[in-house]
């Protein structure tokens, strides 16, 4: 199988698009996926995003439309040809763009629309007529309800991240907006897993589909250097500050499991004196896109974000990578430090380990990576006690000093709530659902001659779940409870 994009036969303004993005090579899929798509038959691939399955679905897909590129100024001239649907808006606002990037020297339209925002630039946009729409599936129903956006005349859909969306319990939405097309369509489905539930929702909605599998890579890179302190609860910011001074990090991803933690420790580090954002379900679409703009133009040091909030999105070539927590999924665990030490740079993956559920998280990371993890004591440079220093792993070691399982239970349960399993309105219409006012408070600029934060010994406020947070919905269910319209 050739790799090289020349032997596609794209057509010359894909292929110069192409060429300007500086692509040298196919990746695996889309080596394997371009030409099955370019015939125009069904696809369901295995593939996550950082793999190039953006270009794989839409430079075949722009091919295909090229046949109904026009300069009319009618919107009956530009209907909508190609529904692209994901579960965020941040990966929708990324797929949009690269798909401008590969249609900029088409005369194909492309759109994005997601909730979050104003509706009235985005209706514009539609009632002007695009070729090829990008949306989350609450805003899409939105716009189809206000007759905004017609979609009789799509050939193309694709379902991408649609384990995700499975996750949210987008099922009833997308049974719904797949209704509203014709039959006659090619449709394309990506998912990072094919799940019961996703083989079920390709056997209702897929014809013959051409089965791509790109081999999932549970290794981590080589180039990252990895390393597990056992660190004191109270004592992990410390221990941040401590390895960014030591290691010279200029820019740094910080995750964290919990939203409430994510904002409470964004805006400690912020107090500290780093220009810090954070990404989390509960930000605002602007601030959160602001938030990631910042930190690719380097105004930010430190990104704070949940797995939900940051997982997919195309940021990298950070120098490092924190685990503040450990996270629940060993799989996180890959995609967090899967972020730094890209196309051979090297890269630094630091995890502070708490008590004895961190164990098995940590055992379970050893599985998955089958690598031996040694969890070292961190050494302070200010005067500390020394029998302090070892104070984290011993703690480690004794299971002491984490939170009492019950609230990483509740943590776990912030976590999987953080944009998943919301009730569907609340998801798609922010005002609808009731804020936590913790959330409403603006944030704090940067005290400059603040004393680090760690010595002001300031309490964090009580934990409290918020009444925003709805518990997850079964999909199994979803599934007998709606019958899934065939088509
Ligand atoms: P995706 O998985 O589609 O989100 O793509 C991840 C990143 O890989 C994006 O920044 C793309 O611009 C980049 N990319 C996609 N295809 C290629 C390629 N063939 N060569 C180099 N980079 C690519």
């Amino acid at each position: 199988m050739t790799t090289s994009f020349s032997h596609l036969s794209l057509a010359e303004p894909l292929a110069r698009a192409v060429a300007e993005m500086g692509y040298e090579s196919m990746t695996p899929i889309q080596a394997q996926a371009i030409p099955v798509v370019l015939t125009g038959k069904d696809v369901m691939g295995a593939a996550q995003t950082g793999t190039g399955k953006t270009a794989a679905f839409s430079l075949p897909l722009l091919q295909r439309l090229l046949k109904h590129e026009n300069s009319s100024t009618s919107p009956a001239r530009h209907p909508v040809r190609a529904l692209v649907l994901l579960p965020t808006r941040e990966l929708a606002d990324q797929v949009a763009q690269q798909i401008k990037l590969y249609a900029k020297y088409t005369q194909l339209r492309s759109a994005v629309v997601f909730g979050g925002m104003d509706m009235k630039p985005q209706t514009a946009e539609l009632k002007r007529g695009v070729e090829v729409l990008v949306a989350t599936p609450g805003r899409l129903l939105d716009h189809i309800e206000a007759k905004n956006a017609v979609l009789n005349q799509v050939e193309y859909v694709v379902l991408d991240e649609a384990d995700r969306m499975l996750d949210i319990g987008f099922l009833p939405d997308l049974q719904r907006i797949l209704s509203y097309l014709p039959k006659q369509r090619t449709t394309l489905l990506f998912s990072a897993t094919f799940s019961p539930e996703i083989k079920r929702l390709a056997g209702s909605y897929l014809q013959d589909p051409i089965t791509i599998e790109v081999a999932r890579s549970n290794a981590t890179a080589s180039t990252v250097e990895q390393h597990f302190y056992g660190v004191n609860e109270d004592d992990k910011r410390r221990a941040l500050h401590q390895v960014l001074r030591r290691q010279g990090i200029k820019q740094a991803f910080v995750f964290v499991n919990s939203k409430l933690g994510c904002a409470r420790l964004a805006r400690s580090l912020d107090r500290d004196g780093l220009k810090t954002a954070a990404l989390h379900g509960d930000k605002s679409q602007d601030e959160r896109l602001k938030a990631l703009d910042a930190f690719k133009k380097g105004e930010v040091d430190l990104l704070v974000c949940t797995d939900v909030a940051a997982r997919g999105l195309d940021i990298k070539d950070v120098p490092a990578v924190f685990n503040m927590d450990i996270p629940f999924n060993a799989e996180d665990y890959v995609h967090r430090i899967g972020r730094t030490g890209r196309a051979g740079a090297s890269g630094l993956a630091v995890s502070f380990v708490g008590g004895n559920n961190d164990a098995r998280l940590v055992g379970e990371i050893e599985k998955l990576i089958k690598k031996k993890i040694e969890v070292e004591a961190l050494e302070y440079d200010e005067d500390r006690p020394r029998e302090r220093l070892n104070e984290g792993r011993r703690m480690y070691q004794q299971g002491e000093g984490r939170p009492a399982p019950r609230e990483r239970e509740r943590e776990r349960t912030e976590a999987s709530a953080e944009g998943y399993g919301r009730d569907r309105r609340a998801y798609r219409n922010h005002s609808a659902a009731p804020r936590d006012p913790f959330f409403d408070q603006p944030y704090q600029a940067p005290a400059v001659d603040a004393a680090p934060a760690w010595e002001a010994a300031a309490k964090a406020p009580a934990r409290a779940i918020s009444s925003n947070i709805k518990p997850k919905r079964k999909v199994a269910a979803l599934f007998k409870a709606a019958d899934p319209v065939t088509s």
